[in-house]
């Protein structure tokens, strides 16, 4: 453990769990502990959709950047980036709404196409994050080097990226038993390597066949596969990073979560981080006039439609409660 709380349990219970974590099914191929052949893949996919993003203001200007292009980047965006809004993060690890069979194993795919790790890890992660938010303990918090100037630019940049690369990993017995019930959900998180190829060749046969060229198929998977997916990580960490350091906080609650209106877009409504950490469960983060959230849009059509129930839509009153004084 890289960090170690007062209240967290001794290494001699820690080793009995890693023990019994052995025989257990788990939610993803690696273990409790990542090896360096993953620390490397992990820089790869970080890397290399970075290196694309930096490449792509020149390649445009060289290559021009088709509406072909554009149009499947979006797609593909909204796609991945609601499987982790929707589908990891509302659904799976808060439980805010219940969804039919199908649906809750699209949303699993969908998640894991975003290429922000398995799900069942992602789900472990983010439950953590919430039990100590902004206390040891968080495995991202902005906060874990101090508050002076260089403390939280060190921690802003362990928030943002640096805690991917930490080998210790969250119990995933501990903190997503349910998702370890669940055959369906241990097949989809496991099959993780397979939905990140899908996901970058996805766009590619599209493009290729769209503009019946191969380079039709090159540009879609820079654009629409290697950018996208690093826009997309970079505006998911930025909900750890930015909105636990800044933003307005109308909202009760134990941390330093933030609302911060300009990411409210790319990130479908989730940078309305203070109510999300003021009322876990809600479906809705954006619950304010005007705050735009297209996930919470997204899930009131499908429970139009009959594919799912049980949201947990705010009310008035709740909305009232959690307001800060
Ligand atoms: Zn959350
Ligand atoms: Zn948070």
């Amino acid at each position: 453990m890289t960090v170690s709380s007062p209240g967290s349990p001794g290494a001699g219970v820690l080793e009995a769990e890693r023990k019994s974590a052995d025989s257990a099914p788990r939610g993803t191929l690696g273990g409790e502990r990542k090896h360096a052949a993953e620390q490397i893949a992990l820089a790869l996919f970080i890397g290399v959709p970075f290196l694309a993003l930096v490449a792509a203001v020149p390649v445009a200007w060289g290559w021009g950047l088709s509406w072909r292009d554009v149009v499947l980047a979006v797609v593909m965006y909204a796609i991945t980036g609601h499987g982790i809004t929707i589908g990891f993060h509302r659904y799976f690890t808060h439980g805010s709404f219940k969804a039919k069979r199908p649906v809750r194993i699209a949303l699993a795919i969908a998640g894991n196409m975003a290429v922000q790790g398995p799900l069942v890890r992602w789900v472990a992660d983010h439950r953590k994050h919430h039990k100590f938010s902004d206390k040891e303990g968080d495995p991202h918090s902005p906060w874990r080097y101090g508050t002076g100037v260089g403390a939280l630019s060190k921690g802003l940049w362990w928030a943002h990226m640096g805690w991917l690369f930490d080998v210790e990993q969250t119990s995933q017995e501990k903190y997503a038993p349910d998702l370890l019930k669940d055959r369906d959900m241990i097949r989809v998180s496991r099959q993780f390597p397979l939905w990140v190829a899908v996901s970058l060749a996805a766009p590619a046969l599209v493009g290729g066949l769209w503009a019946w060229s191969w380079q039709g198929a090159v540009t879609a998977f820079f654009w629409a596969g290697l950018v996208r997916v690093a826009v997309l990580h970079h505006v998911t960490w930025s909900i750890n990073s930015i909105c636990h350091a800044a933003g307005e906080r109308p909202f009760k609650s134990r941390d330093r979560s933030g609302n911060v209106w300009w990411l409210a877009i790319p990130s479908m409504g989730e940078s309305w981080h203070n109510l999300h950490h003021a009322d876990q469960t809600s479906a809705r983060h954006g619950v304010l006039r005007g705050q735009l959230d297209s996930s919470a849009r997204t899930i009131r059509w499908m429970e139009k439609l009959g594919w799912v129930w049980d949201v947990r839509w705010p009310d008035r009153e709740r909305v009232a409660a959690r307001r800060a004084a």
